[in-house]
């Protein structure tokens, strides 16, 4: 079966690749769909974001890292997957994620939204949260894949960096 897994990942975080690395054993092919929203200020560009995933699912079978933007299920329709999967991790994500199901069901009868519980470790984590701590010089190398981790820390060095006087 084929698993499209669409977010922002901005940037992927371990939670994240967990939940990858689940459906690739559940469903044996997992396409990750990076949305490329052009209202929103990201951290790091669409290419960024593929880059990151590619090197951090490399040891995985079975994935494909794309881009998309609009509708989640006109991409999951375009690339023959057979169900959308997304994370839950808190009772806090699951309205949102309910009414998005639904609402892509009503657009998409043929298209079941697939949810796996976070792994209780990661739960805590999220794109927001990663950013904010590594931001302030908080260790972040449990939290995201090491190529993030390193991206992350190119980010916001320049902020710590102590003012030259010349
Ligand atoms: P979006 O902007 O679409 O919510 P995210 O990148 O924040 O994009 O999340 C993409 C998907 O990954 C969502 O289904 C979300 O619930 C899930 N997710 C987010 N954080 C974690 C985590 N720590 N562990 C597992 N899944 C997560």
């Amino acid at each position: 079966m084929r698993a499209l897994y669409p977010g922002s990942f901005d940037p992927l975080t371990n939670g994240h690749l967990d939940l990858i690395e689940r459906a690739s054993d559940l469903f044996g092919e997992v396409i990750v769909a990076v949305l490329s929203n052009p209202s929103k200020q990201p951290a790091f560009s669409v290419d960024q974001r593929i880059a990151q995933i590619q090197a951090s699912t490399e040891h995985l079978n079975g994935i494909e890292v794309i881009s998309f933007d609009g509708l989640t299920v006109n991409c999951a329709v375009t690339h023959r997957a057979d169900l959308i999967l997304r994370g839950l991790r808190a009772m806090s994500d699951f309205e949102y994620e309910l009414q998005i199901a639904h609402t892509n069901r009503s657009l998409a009868e043929q298209l079941e939204t697939v949810f796996l519980a976070t792994s209780a470790r990661h739960s805590f984590l999220s794109s927001s949260v990663v950013k904010e701590v590594a931001r302030f010089g908080g260790s972040i190398d449990h939290m995201v894949p090491s190529e993030v981790a390193k991206d992350l820390m190119r980010l916001f060095n320049s902020a710590f960096s102590p003012p030259r006087h010349e």
